[in-house]
Order: structure tokens, then C-alpha cells, then sequence
């Protein structure tokens, strides 16, 4: 694709990524087949190459900024066309630039902008997700069916997990979401690995900050990818062989810790070591030994977009799960996002429904005892459409 971007554009580090980026695209459309926003609009603008097209022409002064950023926001961030795409267009790094510059808060509505902001604050940190949690859980009643069925069963409950030892030591993050709604699965994680002789120690730090980050709060997500490179690095260097993060959208953020902290010296090169040291669960539970056992439940497994398309984590899971003596059932569009994308299910919420619905029609047609995935929002938001239990992962194996 030609480009002709402004000249002083060009001469910042995001300038000069965005051309290399955007030169790369061929615009053959092959992206848009598997693109999730585009099968429900058919619109081209919410398709991954109408999207390239709109952060290209706001960029060279041809777009106006609200309708790019409309078509931005509606984006998943899920990267099933970065996997697609032949040309190796490196769609999420464009869109994290375009959406930095477009979809900030100027010009947003007001309401839009608290809701946005209010979202990033609340809910990356466990205690004011766990009051938000007891609340929605006291007033669950009085609420409508689609919110009340998204509210954790165990709310409030944050619960510091026994430290189960090893030769071997591990760090983990407790995570922001996840540690008030889910507790167990760092528990179950922690079990597992020490039943490998893995000890698994809590690092301090609550939320990866991907939330803010994903927000465009982008000021806030640096402060807390600071303060937790503070606290990881050195244990990092000293005691722990890996960051081990027990939900995808988790890991596939702080794997990108190295590019977001680059024009950063001060923490540019700590930021590059703690990406390399990060471990989803899933890569460190393959080289385990896990006892098999004959176990009469069937699974079907939704592969988060954080663990398939953002880090090309794509059979891990199942062959640890089948190894432990579980039975898959098929799914179909096993590429598609469930709509949950992060705060994505509570600010397109249309969208959201639309992509939960097929999910779950795709995941219970087979009519599995259970649904597994490896993501805290995913298992939130795919709770909030069935009856059936949907677990992490790693709580199957304890
Ligand atoms: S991003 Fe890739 S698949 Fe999509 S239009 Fe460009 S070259 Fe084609
Ligand atoms: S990231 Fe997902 S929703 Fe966004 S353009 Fe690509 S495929 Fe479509």
C-alpha cells in the first residue's frame, strides 16, 4: 500500500512503525473472512482492512477522527486477522498506535469517557472489583438477566492462598479481575505446580495493566507496567526461573511489556527481560507430568484469542487436559472471539451479545458435561450465556 503520511509524523518512532506497517498491507481483503465484527456488519469499516484504510487516512488528514475511532472501539483486539493475513501486516501494533492518537479522550461524548474511565479504574484492582462484585451480588435480584448472570458466584472473597513449596520457584501475578471473581484458579495453578515440585509464589502486583492500557488510558497503564517491573525484575534475575500468568490476556500483555516500554531507557531493558521470563500456564503445564486418570466428563475448550491468535498457543491446553484423561467434544469456529475482549462486553454490548450467542451455540452443541477455557474474562462471559459450568483449565487437573 502506498503511503503518503505527514513528514514530521515520520519522523517519531510510532511515525516510522505505522508506514513500515501499513506498506506491508496488500489490501487483498483475505483478513476480513475471519474477522468477527465483520461477519456480524458486513460493513467494511469494521473489518480489519477497512480499519487499516481508516487509521491510514486519518493519519494523512482524509478521515475525520470519530469515525475512525467508531470503527476502532468496535474492534476485538482478538488478532484472528493478524493470524490470517499473508502478508504478515502486523495489525495489533498498527491498531495500538492508531488507537492511541484516535481513540483518546478528546472528543469523546462525556458519558462514553466516565464510563471508559471508570471501567479502567475499578476493575484493576481486586478489592474495588471485589466490592463491585458484592454489590452487584447483593442487588442481583433487582438487576436485569444479561448483567445478573455476568456477577462471579464467589464475589468478594479474596483469599490469599497457601504456599505450597518446591524445589524449583516460580512467580505469578494475582491479577485484578481474576483474584476477586476467581481466586481458585491461581490455587489450583499453585497445587499443580507444586505437586511438580514447582513452588509458585504471589508477586505483589494486582492487574498487568492491560485493561487501562486497551482503554487508552494509556498515562495510568505505563504507571502500573512501572511499578510491576519494579517488582518482578530482580526476583526475576535472583530466585524465579519464569512470570507464570494463569490467564491468557494476562500473559499475551506482559509478553509485550519489551515493545510498549521501548522508548522508555530508563526501563526499556528490564521491561525486554521480564517479556522474554513470562510464561503463560499452559506452555510450563506441557513438560509436566500429569497423572492420567479415567474421568467421565466431556469438554469443550474455547481457546481464547490471547492464547490462539495473540501468542500462537493453539493445542496446549487440550493435549495437558487429554493427558489428565478428559474427552473433547468438536467446536466449531474455533477462531472466533467470544465477545468478551476485555471491557469490550460492557461498552459494545450489542456486538458482544451477538458473537456470546454463536459461541455458546458452537460450544454446546455437542452437548459437552463442561466448558474450559483459559482466560478469566472469556470464563465470565461465556458463564453469562449458559447453565453449563465453564472453568479455567488448570481447575480440571486438581
Ligand atoms: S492485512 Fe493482510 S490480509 Fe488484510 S488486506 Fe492487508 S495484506 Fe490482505
Ligand atoms: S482484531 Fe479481530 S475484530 Fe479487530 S479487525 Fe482483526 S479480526 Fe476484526
Amino acid at each position: 500500500m502506498r503511503t503518503s503520511l505527514p513528514a514530521e509524523l515520520l519522523q517519531t518512532a510510532d511515525g516510522k512503525q505505522l508506514d513500515e506497517i501499513l506498506r506491508k498491507c496488500v489490501h487483498c481483503g483475505f483478513c476480513n473472512a475471519t474477522c468477527p465484527t465483520y461477519q456480524l456488519t458486513g460493513d467494511e469499516l469494521d473489518g480489519p482492512r477497512g480499519r487499516i484504510y481508516l487509521i491510514k487516512n486519518y493519519f494523512e488528514n482524509s478521515c475525520d477522527k470519530s469515525t475512525a475511532r467508531k470503527h476502532l472501539d468496535r474492534c476485538l483486539t482478538c488478532l484472528s486477522c493478524e493470524t490470517t493475513c499473508p502478508s504478515n501486516v502486523r495489525y495489533g501494533d498498527l491498531l495500538d498506535i492508531g488507537r492511541k492518537h484516535i481513540c483518546d479522550g478528546s472528543g469523546r461524548p462525556i458519558l462514553n469517557k466516565i464510563k471508559r474511565y471508570t471501567i479502567a479504574s475499578v476493575f484493576s484492582k481486586p478489592r474495588s472489583s471485589a466490592l463491585i462484585f458484592a454489590l452487584a451480588q447483593f442487588f442481583k435480584p433487582l438487576l436485569p438477566e444479561k448483567l445478573a448472570k455476568k456477577i462471579p458466584q464467589d464475589t468478594g472473597a479474596i483469599k490469599t492462598n497457601a504456599v505450597v513449596t518446591g524445589s524449583r520457584k516460580m512467580l505469578t501475578i494475582r491479577g485484578c479481575v481474576q483474584f476477586s471473581a476467581a481466586p481458585q484458579i491461581n490455587a489450583a495453578a499453585a497445587q499443580v505446580l507444586g505437586d511438580a515440585d514447582i513452588q509458585l509464589d504471589e508477586s505483589e502486583s494486582d492487574c498487568c495493566g492491560a485493561l487501562a492500557f486497551h482503554l487508552t488510558e494509556i498515562e495510568s497503564a505505563y504507571k502500573t507496567i512501572r511499578k510491576n517491573i519494579d517488582d518482578w525484575y530482580q526476583r526475576l534475575k535472583s530466585e524465579h526461573e519464569f512470570l507464570i500468568v494463569t490467564s491468557s490476556g494476562c500473559s499475551s500483555f506482559v509478553k509485550k511489556y519489551g515493545a510498549i516500554m521501548r522508548p522508555d531507557p530508563q526501563y526499556a531493558q528490564r521491561a525486554e527481560f521480564i517479556a522474554k521470563n513470562c510464561r503463560d500456564l499452559s506452555e510450563i503445564c506441557t513438560d509436566l507430568h500429569i497423572k492420567p486418570a479415567f474421568r467421565k466428563r466431556t469438554i469443550a475448550f474455547h481457546n481464547p484469542c490471547t492464547l490462539q491468535h495473540n501468542q500462537q498457543i493453539t493445542s496446549t491446553v487440550e493435549t495437558t487436559i487429554q493427558k489428565a484423561g478428559y474427552t473433547f467434544v468438536p467446536v466449531s469456529n474455533r477462531h472466533l472471539c467470544c465477545g468478551s475482549a476485555g471491557s469490550y462486553s460492557l461498552l459494545e454490548t450489542e456486538l458482544s451479545h451477538q458473537l456470546l450467542t454463536n459461541k455458546i451455540h458452537d460450544l454446546t452443541k455437542a452437548e459437552p458435561d463442561m466448558i474450559a477455557t483459559a482466560n478469566i474474562g472469556c470464563l465470565m462471559h461465556l458463564q453469562s450465556g449458559t447453565d453449563i459450568p465453564v472453568k479455567h483449565w488448570i481447575e480440571l487437573l486438581v
